[in-house]
């Protein structure tokens, strides 16, 4: 399967063996992990070749992607990154070194001094660090929304944004991190058509895709610039590795190409490889996940100690969250929070009388993850910030894995009894 025609096939289908060539190593089912730095040329001739196919595009090599030394692509990053595009129905796709480096890599690549940036609350922290923050030493401006459903609110936000300079990306994580809150990809979509209008130079819609992933949520389809994925938790899927992924026009992921031959944060080779051979499973694990996550969610919310479930199967019919995940998103995904009756010394109780779930950050792993948002993941925002993101002392994320549900079930209900 290494054709340049994705027609007709699923994401799934795609997912198993795409962009790998047998015949190009010995016959071999699986790709070889090509642990090298650097790449060996037959003549001084071949090699200036390959260089001028590499920064001019031109030359007797020209399109064939020679290698020439690691930071710069290696036989793994290829094989990653023709498949995550072609899964996530991109016209291309870049592998780095994390999530966050995904993420500073667009920051970097995209943003001039003195333009604005619109994001959405919450979001995951290292994002608000990012732009909160890090930008701002740079002079890129920030603001950001609450209701990403709410196109008043949107619009407001991006004026505000113009206000402090052009505005170059429209930054959206949905589901977000950790309340499941919804933003509405065709609002982004729109208002950057908008924006492009009003202020001569469009803004790229970017979406940070990590909490339901390619299969049940596709943001390019959509009309999206950009498509980011943590790889780390659900494409990876193992609590094992760090990777991250963007997806978009060829043009758009040529210059984050170019750059991070700079930054120097691209995907090693072994862990590009460990991220292909997980890719192959993730729609069945990502599947199996969010069917124990809904017995799991509706378990708590019929639970005495739980004061809430915020489950994207939950949304409430009529609402405008839920016409938008009706529209947008083809599964409720396997990460949510719960409230319990209380605060801090309760869920403390609770979280170190549990026996098999995990108290640990990250999610999207084999295993059920949990842990005290205000005082982990969330720990750097002050209390005004958390609650208007939906996040109380009471509040717990759970990432459920692929344990049996009844257990994992068992284990919150001998744990709520010291709430
Ligand atoms: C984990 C995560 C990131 C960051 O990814 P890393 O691989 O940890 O750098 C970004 N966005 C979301 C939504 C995440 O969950």
């Amino acid at each position: 399967m290494s054709s340049d025609s994705t027609a007709n096939l699923h994401p799934e289908t795609i997912a198993v063996g795409w962009g790998y060539d047998p015949a190009s190593a010995l016959g071999s089912v699986k790709p070889p992990v090509y642990l090298t730095s650097t790449f060996i040329y037959p003549s001084a001739q071949h090699a200036k070749d390959v260089h001028e196919d590499f920064f001019l595009g031109t030359g007797p090599l020209a399109g064939q992607g020679g290698k020439i030394y690691a930071r710069l692509g290696h036989p793994g990053l290829d094989i990653l990154e023709s498949r995550l595009a072609a899964i996530d129905g991109a016209e291309d796709a870049a592998a780095f070194a994390s999530g966050m480096a995904a993420h500073s890599s667009i920051a970097l690549t995209f943003c001039q001094p003195g333009d604005s940036v619109l994001h959405g609350r919450p979001i995951y922290g290292g994002v608000d660090m990012l732009y909160g923050s890090v930008m701002a030493g740079f002079g890129v401006h920030c603001e950001t929304y609450l209701d990403g459903t709410d196109p008043d609110a949107v619009r407001a936000a991006a004026q505000a944004a113009l206000a402090k300079g052009p505005l170059a990306l429209i930054v959206a994580e949905t589901p977000a991190n950790p309340t499941a809150a919804i933003v509405d990809l065709d609002l982004m979509v729109a208002l950057a058509d908008e924006i492009g209008a009003q202020q001569g130079r469009r803004p790229l819609v970017v979406v940070d895709n990590t909490l339901l992933g390619p299969f049940a949520q596709r943001p390019i389809e959509r009309g999206v610039d950009l498509c980011l994925t943590s790889l780390t938790k659900y494409a990876a899927g193992h609590s094992d590795l760090l990777a991250g992924g963007i997806s978009g026009a060829k043009d758009l992921v040529a210059k984050l190409k170019a750059l991070r031959t700079t930054w120097g944060n691209h995907l090693d080779p072994f862990t590009a490889w460990l991220v292909v051979r997980s890719l192959e499973s993730a729609a069945v694990r990502i599947e199996r996940a969010m069917a124990n996550a809904l017995k799991v969610a509706t378990f708590l919310r019929d639970h005495p100690k739980v004061a809430g479930v915020t489950f994207l199967g939950f949304l409430p019919e009529g609402s405008r969250a839920k016409a938008v995940y009706d529209r947008q998103c083809k599964g409720a995904g396997s990460t949510f929070s719960f409230h319990v009756h209380g605060g801090e010394a309760e869920s403390f109780r609770m979280l170190d009388r549990l026996r098999l779930l995990k108290l640990a950050v990250s999610l999207g792993g084999s295993e059920t993850l949990i842990c005290h948002s205000a005082t982990t993941t969330h720990y750097a925002l002050t209390p005004e910030a958390r609650l208007a993101g939906g996040i109380t002392d009471g509040t717990m994320r759970l990432s459920v894995g692929l344990e049996h549900p009844d257990d994992i079930i068992a284990d919150l209900a001998q744990a709520l009894e010291a709430v």
